[in-house]
């Protein structure tokens, strides 16, 4: 008999980044009762690990900067299939983002008359990520925990939710798995909000940690029949660390690249010549990523697949100011000095631009009372994501979506939980402690992840992609055995993410094989070129309860004029040192 807990509130938000955090301090304000459930713990979501910055056109250091330029410059690294609503709603609530933030509390890095900072971001026109040193994202969560905390919003970390309830098609609660004291928590609301973050974690070589990003909250929704978007897109960031074995991937921010970092492979040449002479490293992600694969690939690259990043022309003062956490993670892991010696890097897998979709005027799911935010989202950021785009889309949608629920709440009735769906959730659980025989799941876990990375990743092909599809089809059948624990069992853990893997990644196959083009993060060798046929969103549409899925495709919403004008507009020379 499985220890048992009952949770009742009437919005329940799983997961406890920015975007969630952000959204239950909008509801708490206009007097909502709202529970928050993450996995880990109150200040350790994935948005800890933002380092660069967070974008905003204050016009602080480029007066020229507009909401509008900055919508542009979404839209345009997004190659044009963004959801032009999305990025308009992004960019005119930016700069309110970051008043809040910082009358929060938030130090932002500040000029001499006291005006917020603001640095380049690649393929930015202007300088508009605001920063503090290069740890903005660990600043942001702790500010909004303290908010959060100062107004007594319900918490509940070390839970791993693992399906959504629901009452004739309308999402009414959640059931997880406490996992530090082994009990089940069945959650009765009237809405259920997922900011459940990304899923780099599909693919070997992450910027996330371990136990983050496995693609929970697509399956949550995947199961319930919602609609996604775009899945295919999956952006790729060129610099990641690759050594020692527990760092390979640890994101080494682009703002080194801002503040003047160097790429050169092993022949000294600096490379970025090549594939961008304008904006050099301060290219697109996607281009540099490519680059950075090809220079490895021809044989160009380090031992380690890897090729070198140098800011050692920039004095030690200055990185230690700007860069103060890469600084000391290469110290840590390494005892590499960067403001001596060259960093060895890599592309990671990094951000989901696919996801669920939703109406951004709404925050809805296509699913009643379902709402989503963050990152597990689709349309803000098209076919790749300008870097400082998403914390800021944490912030203006948690925010927006919030103040839409509360509205939305007094149209919803609190709707009956089925005890036999409980039952049959239940049930999965324990079947899966049951179970005598079988593969341990942590490795399952590392061999899907690295079908994923080798044949959907940096660059992709039919070939290939034909060969994962399989593999995924058949790790489907394989047994797992997990040990009959509740109560701290990472293999169970282990086996729940396996079992929330499977959907996402063939949908962004079959979506990867469907899209017949490369477009900016999606780069295919059979398909190099970008098809104007192709300026499409691509639908996943789950049959009911999440038997099998459709594809289909529809048009791009028109771009507003005011933005449209712009997207002509040639960016202006890029300053690579400030
Ligand atoms: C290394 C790195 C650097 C970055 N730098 C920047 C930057 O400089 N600027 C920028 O704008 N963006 C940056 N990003 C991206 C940005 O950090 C994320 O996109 C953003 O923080 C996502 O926030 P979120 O609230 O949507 O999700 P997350 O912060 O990922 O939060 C997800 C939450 O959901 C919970 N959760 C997930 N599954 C479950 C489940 N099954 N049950 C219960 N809870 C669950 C998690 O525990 C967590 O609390 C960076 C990302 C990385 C990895």
């Amino acid at each position: 008999m499985m220890k048992k807990e009952a949770q009742k509130s009437d919005v329940l938000i799983i997961g406890s980044g920015g975007a969630g955090l952000r959204a239950a301090i909008e509801l708490k304000d206009n007097g909502v009762d709202v529970l928050v459930v993450g996995k880990s713990k109150k200040r350790d979501a994935h948005t800890i690990l933002a380092t660069g910055g967070i974008n905003a056109a204050l016009g602080n250091m480029d007066p020229k900067d507009s909401w509008r330029l900055h919508a542009a410059d979404t839209i345009k690294d997004g190659a044009y299939i963004n959801d032009p609503i999305a990025v308009k709603l992004l960019c005119k609530n930016a700069p309110r983002a970051i008043k809040e933030l910082a009358d929060w509390g938030v130090k932002f890095h500040r000029e001499k008359d006291g005006s917020i900072t603001q640095r380049f971001f690649g393929a930015a026109t202007y300088r508009r990520a605001c920063f503090v040193g290069d740890h903005i994202g660990k600043e942001v969560l702790n500010i909004l925990v303290d908010q959060a905390k100062k107004r007594k919003i319900r918490f509940k970390g070390e839970v791993y939710i693992f399906s959504l309830l629901h009452h004739k098609g309308k999402v009414n609660g959640a059931v997880g798995l406490d996992f530090r004291h082994g009990r089940v928590i069945v959650f009765h609301a009237k809405i259920v909000v997922l900011a459940t973050g990304g899923h780099s974690r599909l693919f070997e070589r992450s910027s996330s940690r371990f136990w983050e990003n496995n693609g929970d909250g697509i399956q949550l929704a995947y199961d319930v029949g919602a609609n996604f978007m775009d899945m295919e897109m999956f952006q790729f960031h060129p610099t990641g660390m690759v050594w020692p074995s527990e760092a390979v991937g640890t994101l080494v921010t682009e703002a080194v690249r801002g503040e003047g970092g160097i790429l050169t492979n092993t022949k000294g040449e600096r490379f970025m010549k090549k594939y961008d002479p304008k904006r050099m490293e301060l290219s697109t992600r996607d281009i540099v990523s490519r680059a950075i694969y090809t220079e490895v690939e021809e044989g160009r690259g380090t031992k380690l697949g890897g090729v070198w990043l140098d800011i050692t022309h920039r004095p030690k003062s200055y990185i230690l100011k700007r860069l103060p956490k890469m600084y000391k993670q290469f110290m840590h892991y390494l005892n590499v000095d960067i403001s001596k010696q060259k960093m060895e890097v890599a592309p990671v897998a990094h951000y989901s631009m696919g996801g669920i979709f939703v109406d951004h005027t709404t925050g809805k799911t296509s699913v009643k009372n379902l709402f989503a935010i963050g990152e597990v989202t689709s349309g803000m950021h098209g076919g790749n994501r300008l870097g400082g785009n998403s914390l800021a889309e944490t912030m203006v949608f948690g925010r927006l979506t919030g103040q839409r629920i509360v509205k939305e709440l007094g149209r919803v009735r609190w709707l009956p939980l089925d005890e036999k769906l409980i039952k049959e959730k239940e049930e999965d659980l324990n079947s899966m402690l049951k179970a005598k025989k079988g593969k341990d799941p942590i490795k399952v876990k590392k061999e899907i992840q690295n079908i994923m990375w080798k044949d959907v990743g940096v660059v992709r092909n039919a070939r290939g992609m034909k060969k994962a599809l399989k593999a995924i089809t058949k790790y489907r059948k394989v047994k797992l055995k997990s040990g009959n624990r509740l109560k701290n069992n990472q293999k169970l853990i282990a086996a729940l993410d396996v079992k929330n893997m499977f959907n996402s990644c063939e949908m962004i196959v079959k979506c990867a094989r469907l899209r017949k083009e490369s477009r900016a993060a999606h780069y295919r060798t059979d398909y190099k070129k970008t098809s104007e046929r192709w300026k499409k969103n691509i639908i996943c549409i789950p049959n009911k309860y999440g038997k099998g899925f459709k594809i289909t495709t529809w048009k791009v919403p028109e771009v507003p004029k005011e933005i449209k004008k712009l997207l002509k507009v040639k960016a202006v020379k890029v300053h690579l040192l400030e």
